[in-house]
């Protein structure tokens, strides 16, 4: 609940309006029971006790990655399901990518969460329990917050959007806007419902190809909506938020990833001001497609420089842990957990 439900829903109890304040200022220190409300009147935390319970999530493996320190998180969900949240440490601070989904839907080719489909949507409070539970566990501060771990968040996009509200309130866990980042695999109309918010937050567009072939052949949502119809989506966002999009692009050896579709996209956003983050494909045994070579990801990054397109190419952290883009999953848990253990 939002601070205005929470003290609604108190004042039908005959509570003070103040009473709401305390609890979701808890809550979002992430308080896990009633008991450990310490400025609460004992009676009052019995007697919430008795009405209400908050479901944390309960921790079931954590695996830290002896390369990068990158640490995975998998976490019990109230019905018996299971999520993975990473932590990744960086410089400028901690960032977590969290799940919005028990698996997904979307059944990209390349991606290895989509391989059992979906099982469910996440709740507001479940993503926002990712968060905070990985903080506490781990004894770190978060202050960034990516939408890029199972699922598709933009098929779950009224818990999401409560997610966003939840996390970003001033009196709970206060990450600002600006420190969260969504990505998606390019829903059109939620995106242009997304617009409608006008939230301060990063778009990322999984992108991955730049004509509808190559796309169709990675990714099935692009017979919903083409190539075309995603990047005037996107240009329509940018319009209406003043925010610029964030291209993602993994490269898969010769499918995405000649000169030909360097220039091609090149061609497509030159001029818009968007980003592209290059990654190399991670690898996953299931799917039967390959990374690009590093030559292939240089030269593929040349052609987008030399055109003005502002590009990055990403790291791989957690590779070794199963933590990298791609590879949480939920069919294939107890495998990867136990070789790596
Ligand atoms: N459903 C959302 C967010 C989750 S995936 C989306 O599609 O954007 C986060 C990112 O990892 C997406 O860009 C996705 O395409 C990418 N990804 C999936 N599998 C990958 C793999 N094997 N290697 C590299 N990136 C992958």
């Amino acid at each position: 609940m939002l601070p205005d439900e929470l003290a609604a829903e108190f004042k039908a109890l005959g509570l003070p309006g103040y009473r709401a304040g305390q609890v979701f200022r808890w809550l979002g220190r992430g308080a896990a029971s009633f008991s450990e409300m310490s400025d609460l009147p004992a009676a009052l935390r019995d007697r919430l006790d008795g009405i209400y319970t908050i479901p944390a999530l309960t921790l079931l493996r954590r695996q830290i990655s002896r390369t990068d320190g990158t640490e995975k998180y998998l976490w019990a969900l109230p019905d018996g399901e299971s999520v993975e949240t990473v932590l990744m440490r960086y410089k400028h601070g901690n960032s977590v990518c969290i799940s919005s989904q028990v698996g997904c839907r979307m059944g990209c080719a390349f991606c290895a969460s989509t391989i059992g489909g979906k099982v469910r949507d996440l709740a507001a409070s479940e993503m926002l329990d990712e968060v905070l539970r990985t903080g506490l566990t781990a004894g770190a501060e978060i202050s960034n917050i990516v939408l890029m771990g199972i699922g598709e968040p933009l098929d779950n996009f009224d818990n999401v959007v409560r997610f966003l509200a939840l996390v970003n309130d001033p009196s709970g866990a206060d990450i600002g806007m600006r420190h969260i980042s969504l990505s998606t695999c390019g829903l059109v109309d939620a995106i242009d419902k997304l617009a409608g918010l006008h939230l301060q937050l990063t778009l990322s567009v999984s992108l991955h190809a730049p004509d509808d072939a190559t796309r169709s052949a990675l990714m099935p949502v692009n017979g919903r909506y083409g190539v075309e119809e995603l990047l005037a989506a996107c240009e329509r966002y940018f319009k209406k938020t003043g925010r610029r999009i964030s291209f993602e692009y993994a490269m898969v050896r010769g499918v995405n990833d000649t000169a030909a579709h360097a220039r091609e996209l090149a061609r497509r956003l030159r001029g818009t001001g968007s980003h592209v983050n290059l990654i190399r494909l991670n690898h996953v045994p299931e799917r039967g497609l390959e990374p690009s070579t590093p030559e292939a990801v240089r030269a593929f990054e040349e052609v987008l420089s030399a055109a003005g397109v502002t590009v990055t190419v990403r790291r791989r952290l957690g590779s070794d842990i199963d933590a990298a883009c791609g590879q949480l999953r939920r069919g294939q848990m107890r495998k990867s957990w136990n070789s790596t253990h």
